[in-house]
């Protein structure tokens, strides 16, 4: 039985080998897209619920693939934080969000303020140049950091290191705005939340879901709108899809959402068309 057991670490597995490959084709691809730039920046609207109207744009990065089509951050931002070319990636998009925001401001139909949000990934928070990189940015683009948006996961927080905490307070001087993203699904515990200089907390979609699933008790999205707002806090809820879920979250006060509801993640050159025609929702 033990012989056994032993054998058992060396079967080849043909899954597992073709799942390596895969990897390193990925990794080289992704090394060759960074050179040659082939990504693209998707906007998805936030709406304020106070408003109806939209108030700001995420920028969600999708990768224009030679061959395969757009190739969805889910599948290469893994592989871009584990081989470092996350910090390029992001630098760039990051870049491509401000540009964007500085056109679309000078706009007459932009309503004012328009805000822009970018996700950072926690590996950028290790890579020193960080909050210089931003600075650059904001002053090239000659954006106010008051609508720079900045989404980092609850892992990042968790982390709880010094110096992380030193470069998000170092963002909040220069008031760039923080937002926890994926808000419930990590593992913060509420002292810790405290000690952070966040302005918002996005629910993640999965609890906006089982709030529709679930219409009697609506699930936890009540208990984290309150969180939010008893920290000083707004509370945005990602994953809206129905007129349902987003009348329960106005009555919950929730103050932003977003969501397939008021529009996918679209190409820049859609954003002013959806801000001429969207409705007050
Ligand atoms: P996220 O930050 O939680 O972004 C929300 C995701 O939910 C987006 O997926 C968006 O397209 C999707 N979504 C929006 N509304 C709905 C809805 O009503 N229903 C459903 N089912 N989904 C909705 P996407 O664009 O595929 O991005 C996936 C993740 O990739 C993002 O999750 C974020 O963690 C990461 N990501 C995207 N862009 C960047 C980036 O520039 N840098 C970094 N570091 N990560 C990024
Ligand atoms: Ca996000
Ligand atoms: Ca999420
Ligand atoms: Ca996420």
């Amino acid at each position: 039985a033990k012989a056994q057991g032993r054998a058992k670490y060396h079967v080849f597995d043909p899954a597992m080998h073709q799942e390596a490959i895969h990897l390193l084709e990925l990794e080289n691809d992704l090394r060759r897209a960074v050179e040659r730039q082939e990504f693209l920046v998707y906007y998805q609207p936030i709406v304020s619920l106070t408003t109806g109207r939209i108030s700001g744009f995420e920028a969600l990065v999708r990768w224009q693939h030679p061959t395969r089509g757009l190739v969805s951050p889910i599948e290469f931002i893994p592989v871009a934080e584990e081989t470092g070319l996350i910090s390029a990636i992001n630098t760039w998009v990051l870049q491509s969000a401000c540009h964007q925001l500085s056109i679309w401001q000078h706009h007459p139909i932009t309503p004012e303020p328009l805000s822009i949000s970018v996700n950072l990934s926690a590996r950028l928070f290790s890579q020193p140049n960080l909050l210089d990189q931003i600075d650059r940015i904001i002053n090239e683009n000659k954006i106010n950091p008051e609508h720079l948006q900045l989404e980092i996961t609850e892992s990042v927080i968790m982390e709880n290191t010094n110096a992380i905490k030193i470069i998000l307070e170092q963002l909040k001087q220069r008031k760039i705005k923080l937002v926890m993203d994926d808000f419930g699904t990590g593992y913060s515990s509420l002292s810790y939340l405290h000690s952070f200089p966040l302005n918002a907390l996005k629910i993640d979609k999965s609890f906006v879901k089982r709030m529709q699933e679930n219409e009697e008790n609506m699930g936890l999205v009540p208990a984290m709108i309150g969180i939010a707002n008893s920290m000083g806090m707004s509370a945005i809820a990602e994953g809206v899809e129905t007129q349902e879920q987003l009348t329960q979250l106005r009555n919950l006060n929730c103050d932003f959402a977003q969501g397939y509801l008021f529009s996918k993640p679209i190409k820049e050159q859609l954003v002013m068309e959806l801000l001429a025609t969207a409705p007050q929702w």
